[in-house]
């Protein structure tokens, strides 16, 4: 039985989706931060749970191939990335994996997935922070919370975000201290001053500065303004966010212009967006655009369709798509993020489509009693996932096919299974990475609607976007995997899997292993893995 402060030698085998590495001793699982598949470590257990443990890496005793030096000075202490250590492949590598494994364990889906979309940028990606403003040992800090804590680790400068967010942080601390501005205390709720949100919109180049304050009002704010200019002349507008409440979230309801306009702007897939600070934009704006790219092509629009589009936020995703369908119905609970949504469309000219105030579930409902039939509905839900009443409203209304796109594979997963269960076939999933570093990562499933007598797929596929592996072959994907991690003791993803199968004249879903230029870093299956999964292959009778 492991103890706290024990000290073993261990090699990491397999990465948790929370990006821990994980090592096995004597059965027991133990994980370890900020190390790699492949590590020889000397370990210190600091933490024992009924069936798991933490431990610490004391030394490295083998590196593992992939590991890098990580470039960030507080990479150990921040919540933020987890994926610094290792190279980006392998982190691509890891989030594939994660994606397969969620869809295939709670969602039951036996489909192999597409290659992961990497993103085109791996630093400097995010347009948007938000920074908490704390008293750490008697001095004002802007930074990021510790993992799992509320300890604010100093951090001005952070390489997932542009390099000028790092002078509008430093003039903010010197300003608040300065100026005396009371810094807010969490324990006691007293003080003003909590966050610094900085917004960047990419092709515009407009910068967006949000003070969530614990008040009305920002003493000293013209001098504030007026040095923040001279930082940053990119600033195009300064809003001050009202959060009185006394808990996690972030930003509160009413926001007050301080200077400049409401909104700043950005482009996304072609069309032009104004933003508040309340709205939701993703953060990677090069990867987002791959992501709805992907989503339409999915959706594969003619012209003749009514779209709905369910969680809608300031509208990007219906609007970037709006020119290839009738007519546009998007959904939002943001009332800020809606009037975001009508004045983008209006702005660009886009007259086929409306936006609805509303829950997602009672809007679905009230468009199904309606007697509304969309063609394609896509929905792009918060983490906790789609409400029952979307998904039921979604039966009701019948689209013949259904986008689903989630940061969080998990939830994702239970509401295809759910929709599985009403009819709707998954038949194609793609992870797209919009968070480098990080353990997070964006999922698009294509979902089919089955005739209800026939059960057959309605879309219309040619046969060789078709996948044809399930009808085909005698193995899925998961036996394929039990077979070799049972013989060989490694584990292999369904890319390496399709990879090997393709090799054996195994005809897989066309794009599914042709590297595309932006796939172009996927990883090849190693031969030691192609030779245990070449062994499987036989064994199935497959080859
Ligand atoms: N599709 C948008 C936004 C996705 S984020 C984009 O890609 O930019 C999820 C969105 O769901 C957020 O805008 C959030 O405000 C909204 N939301 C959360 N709960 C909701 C609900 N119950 N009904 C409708 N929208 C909701």
């Amino acid at each position: 039985m492991l103890k706290k402060n024990d000290i073993l030698d261990a090699q990491i085998t397999a990465m948790s989706s929370d990006g821990n590495g994980i090592a096995k001793i004597d059965g027991f699982v133990v994980f370890v931060p900020c190390s790699a598949v492949g590590d020889v470590l000397r370990l210190r257990i600091v933490k024992v749970q009924k069936n798991y443990c933490f431990g610490k890496i004391e030394e490295i005793l083998t590196p593992a191939a992939q590991r890098i030096a990580p470039s960030c000075p507080v990479y150990q202490k921040c919540g933020g990335c987890s994926f610094r250590h290792i190279t980006y492949e392998q982190e691509l590598c890891h989030k594939a994996q994660f994606v397969a494994d969620t869809l295939s364990r709670i969602g039951g889906l036996d489909l192999p997935l597409d290659p992961i979309v990497p993103s085109p940028l791996e630093e400097g990606y995010r347009n948007k922070a938000q920074y908490p403003i704390r008293i750490e040992d008697g001095e004002v800090v802007a930074g990021f919370f510790a993992k799992r804590s509320h300890r604010v680790i100093p951090c001005a400068s952070c390489s997932l975000q542009p390099k000028f967010f790092t002078d509008i942080v430093e003039y903010t601390q010197t300003f608040a201290k300065s100026c005396r501005i009371p810094i807010y205390n969490e324990e006691t709720g007293r003080g003003l001053l909590r966050h610094l949100y900085i917004r960047y919109g990419e092709v515009s180049g407009q910068v967006m500065v949000c003070l969530v304050v614990n008040g009305n009002s920002l003493p000293h704010s013209e001098e504030y303004i007026k040095g923040l200019l001279e930082v940053c002349p990119s600033v195009a507008s300064v809003v001050l966010n009202v959060n009185k409440r006394q808990d996690n979230v972030i930003l509160g309801e009413k926001c007050i212009t301080l200077y400049g306009s409401d909104t700043i702007e950005d482009t996304l897939c072609g069309v032009s967006f104004h933003l508040s600070p309340l709205s939701f934009y993703q953060v990677n704006r090069q990867a987002a655009q791959k992501l709805y790219e992907l989503a339409a092509d999915m959706a594969g629009l003619s012209g003749s369709e009514l779209l709905v589009d369910l969680y809608c936020g300031a509208g990007t995703i219906g609007l970037s798509m709006a020119s290839r369908v009738r007519e546009l119905i998007g959904v939002e609970i943001i009332p800020d993020a809606v009037e975001n949504a009508r004045e983008n469309a209006k702005n660009c000219g886009i007259e086929n489509a409306r936006f609805l105030c509303a829950d997602a579930g009672e809007a679905a409902k009230t468009l199904a009693q309606e007697g509304l039939h969309p063609d394609v509905i896509v929905v792009d839900p918060p983490r906790k996932g789609c409400s029952v009443d979307v998904l039921e409203a979604i039966q009701t209304m019948s689209p013949k096919k259904l986008v689903m796109i989630s940061c969080n594979c998990a939830s994702l997963a239970r509401d295809c299974k759910a929709l599985d269960a009403m009819g709707y076939k998954a038949i194609r999933a793609v992870p797209v990475d919009l968070f480098p570093r990080t353990t997070h990562v964006e999922t698009v499933v294509l979902l089919s609607k089955l005739k209800e007598a026939e059960h057959h797929i309605e879309v219309d596929l040619n046969l060789d976007e078709m996948d044809l592996t399930s009808a085909e072959s005698k193995a899925t994907y998961g036996e394929i995997q039990d077979y070799v991690k049972e013989h060989t003791g490694l584990q292999v993803s369904h890319l390496y899997i399709a990879q090997v199968k393709r090799k054996n004249g195994i005809i897989e879903r066309v794009n599914y292993n042709k590297s595309k230029s932006e796939n172009a870093r996927q990883p090849k299956c190693p031969p030691e893995k192609e030779k245990a999964i070449t062994e499987a292959l036989k064994h199935f009778q497959m080859i």
